[in-house]
């Protein structure tokens, strides 16, 4: 049930790639509109190909992702600069930097220095073309706040976010807004992300699926961004529609997209 336009502002069109499967997908769906992000300098080349084809629907972000980065400084300053060559071509066309951020949950074995390294620099590219960023921030906080007050020129979202209305005011704070998604659905008894979306105004919440990699949790399209959308009305017994006009401000605002 489409009744009007969507706006997923986190998603991976370039993972799981199929020209067909995109090509279904966004046909189907004519008011559907996407942050396609990218996490690899491969993955920007896909993106850039579908936005291209697709730009009334997708609109590109790109960045470097702190899962792919190699765990050696060396080695990520010659990414950043092959990034940079990309970007000075690409950024009036780019919508957003993206997916970007930190990750200090232990399974992930990238040297903090590398990420934190990485990050700075991509804070800085956005700041130089003035574009805003799609952050991740797991087990990070305090430290992407740090890096995050470094570049007060820069906006943006931070993706994913699951936490208390406390951490969610430090981030809203510093003019970002906080990408609602799946995990909205997540342990329905002990869900710390119900009660700041209760709590909070609406005016800073994006919605987002981050397909393809939330499946589990019942996401099989980025159009499934409408039923993140559902969720918070019905939690905050607000009309969809009411969320639906503050969020259509807010992308024109932040992302210069108009749906
Ligand atoms: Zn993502």
């Amino acid at each position: 049930m489409v009744l009007f336009s969507s706006f997923d502002s986190h998603c991976h069109l370039a993972q799981n790639f199929s020209e067909e499967h995109i090509s279904a997908l966004l046909s189907s769906n004519p008011y559907l509109h996407c942050l396609s992000v990218s996490t690899t300098l491969e993955d920007i080349q896909i993106t850039q190909i579908l936005s291209q084809k697709y730009h009334q629907q997708v609109f590109p972000a790109y960045g470097l992702h702190p899962w792919f980065l190699p765990n050696d400084m060396h080695q990520s300053e010659i990414l950043i600069e092959q990034l940079n060559t990309v970007l000075r071509k690409e950024h009036s066309d780019m919508t957003a930097i993206g997916e970007i951020g930190l990750d200090f949950h232990p399974r992930i074995s990238v040297n903090h220095d590398v990420q934190i390294y990485v990050f700075q620099q991509q804070l800085a590219f956005a700041a130089e073309y003035e574009l805003p960023v799609s952050i991740h921030a797991v087990k990070s906080h305090p430290e992407v706040i740090k890096q995050l007050k470094a570049f007060p020129q820069v906006k943006g979202v931070i993706h994913g976010f699951y936490g208390s209305s406390e951490l969610a005011l430090s981030y809203t704070r510093l003019g970002f807004k906080l990408g609602v998604g799946p995990a909205l659905f997540r342990n329905p008894e002990h869900n710390k992300l119900v009660q700041t979306v209760k709590s909070l105004h609406p005016e800073f919440f994006f919605y987002e699926t981050d397909y393809p990699n939330t499946e589990i949790l019942g996401i099989h399209s980025p159009a499934d961004v409408l039923h993140v959308m559902q969720k918070v009305a019905e939690l905050r017994n607000e009309p969809l529609e009411s969320l639906h006009t503050l969020y259509r401000q807010q992308i024109g605002t932040l992302f210069h997209v108009k749906i």
